[in-house]
């Protein structure tokens, strides 16, 4: 079976090949820096990484864009209230952002243009709508005429014809109920940046901003185009409009919308006002892949019901995997190889990568890789698993970790965890018992370069760290 996607645009699931050769063009809306991304956010670009991930996987190129939203509403009226520029306000969370994001291992997309460096091609694409007859004035701000793109409501899949025409909307963010003409380009306000352009004085609106980038880098249909579920309507239903009234092209050929984290049955939202942050996770002494794993393992088209008791087992489940890594690693098998553990680990490869080239089923990929440990730490305990069982094990772990990527420590956790030191003095016993000594003393070596002393004593070896 091939690749393939659930696509909001025909709410089918589709087989998904690149328009031209083997490189994907794909735009994802980036974060709007005006306050640390919340785990809601980031369950949203974690997606996106996984997504990345696994298109690699399938021998394809990325180009991967990612826009910065660093002027919005939002922004200028908290940049107004801490005194600051919007430059200065924004560049804090930008980095953070971008701290956050490597501190989850998500991939950086190959550009992440902010949007304050793209007003000139923004007021380009609002000309051009206007050349078009799609577009009207009202004080000095500039509306998109919904009545002049007919398709509008595909990505949603409602029915906007009843709406009154003329009537518009300022904010960016509104309901389906309030669909309005929006604006693509806000007059300035007292107080209020503004960029001077062949459309006049004035600052974009948000659902400009990315049409603008996207086809600047990617042309004007691109491959995938992906967002959190939030954003179908208004922000992509717009999207669509204004890219495709311009150019008679369709947008996007693959729309994907991740669903939201939900904490205590509520969305995460700031403006709700209940919000975890990753660096209060951390606080709270968990890792951040623990927090990776959890969001990567919950398929992306359903809710993700957050909590620290799930946070704990995505942990455990850590840890199980990276023992089991360990453990092929450093233990003695008999020569030879188990046949059925060997058709056994090219199932489990299989069982992976069908689920994942399943609209990226990673509930499903992630039980085929658990079987399949399960099955191999008893046939290790009772001596049936060889030497040559270990290469495809470890094959399925690495292709386990090039999408899951949580095998590698931390950098803050870096060195050896307990588990793993009692699992070499265990295995060190056996290859004294077993009289290989230059096995045990290895081991020894070993635990001394990661700093652990290990004392031999009529009742076993005790240890501890230096
Ligand atoms: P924003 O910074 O508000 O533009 O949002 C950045 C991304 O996070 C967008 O793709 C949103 O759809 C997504 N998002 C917002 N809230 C949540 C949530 N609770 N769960 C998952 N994704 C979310
Ligand atoms: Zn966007």
């Amino acid at each position: 079976m091939s690749l393939r996607f659930f696509n909001t645009l025909t709410q089918q699931v589709e087989e998904f090949t690149p328009l031209e050769g083997q490189t994907v063009r794909m735009y994802t809306c980036g974060p709007t820096v005006w306050n640390y991304a919340h785990i809601g956010n980031l369950r949203t670009f974690t997606f996106v990484d996984i997504l990345r991930r696994w298109l690699r996987c399938r021998g394809y190129r990325l180009d991967h864009v990612m826009n910065i939203t660093d002027v919005d509403d939002r922004i200028i009226k908290q940049a107004i209230e801490a005194g600051q520029s919007i430059e200065d306000y924004t560049a804090a969370y930008t980095k953070a952002f971008l701290e956050d994001t490597a501190t989850l291992r998500l991939e950086r997309p190959e550009r992440l243009p902010a949007a304050t460096a793209h007003i000139p091609a923004m007021a380009r694409l609002i000309a051009g709508l206007r050349d078009k007859g799609c577009t009207y004035e009202s004080e000095g701000s500039i509306y998109f005429s919904i009545a002049a793109f007919p398709a509008y409501g595909k990505l949603s899949h409602a029915d906007f014809s009843g709406i009154r025409l003329g009537t518009r909307v300022d904010s960016d963010r509104y309901e389906k109920a309030d669909a309005r003409d929006f604006a693509l380009w806000k007059a300035p306000k007292p107080g209020e940046p503004f960029w001077e352009t062949e459309v006049g004085p004035g600052r974009p609106g948000w659902h400009i901003e990315c049409s603008a980038m996207a086809m600047h880098y990617l042309g004007e249909t691109l491959d995938i185009h992906a967002g959190g579920v939030d954003l179908v309507f208004p922000h992509h239903e717009n999207e669509i409009a204004q890219s495709e009234a311009l150019t008679g092209k369709p947008f996007a050929r693959f729309w994907l919308h991740s669903e939201h984290l939900i904490l205590e049955s509520q969305t995460m939202s700031k403006t709700l006002g209940n919000f975890i942050t990753l660096r209060d996770v951390l606080a709270e002494g968990y890792s951040p892949e623990a927090l990776r794993y959890l969001m990567a393992s919950v398929p992306y088209r359903k809710k993700l019901n957050f909590t620290f008791d799930s946070l704990k087992a995505a942990g455990t489940a850590i840890e199980r995997l990276r023992n089991f890594k360990l453990r092929l690693e450093t233990a003695r098998f008999p020569e030879g190889a188990s046949e059925f553990l060997l058709a056994r680990a090219g199932d489990a490869l299989k069982r992976f990568e069908e689920s994942m080239d399943d609209d990226l089923n990673t509930a499903e990929a992630l039980a085929a890789v658990f079987e399949f440990v399960r099955e191999a730490n008893s046939a290790m305990d009772a001596g049936d698993f060889h030497a040559g069982n270990i290469a495809p094990a470890s094959d399925l772990l690495a292709r386990f970790d090039a999408v899951f990527d949580v095998l590698r420590p931390g950098e803050k956790a870096a060195g050896i965890t307990d588990v793993e030191v009692e699992a070499l003095i265990t295995e060190r016993a056996q290859a004294r018992k077993a009289r290989d000594f230059a096995r045990a003393d290895a081991i020894r070596r070993r635990l001394f370069e990661q700093d652990v002393i290990l004392e031999d004593t009529k009742d076993g070896a005790r240890w501890k760290r230096k």
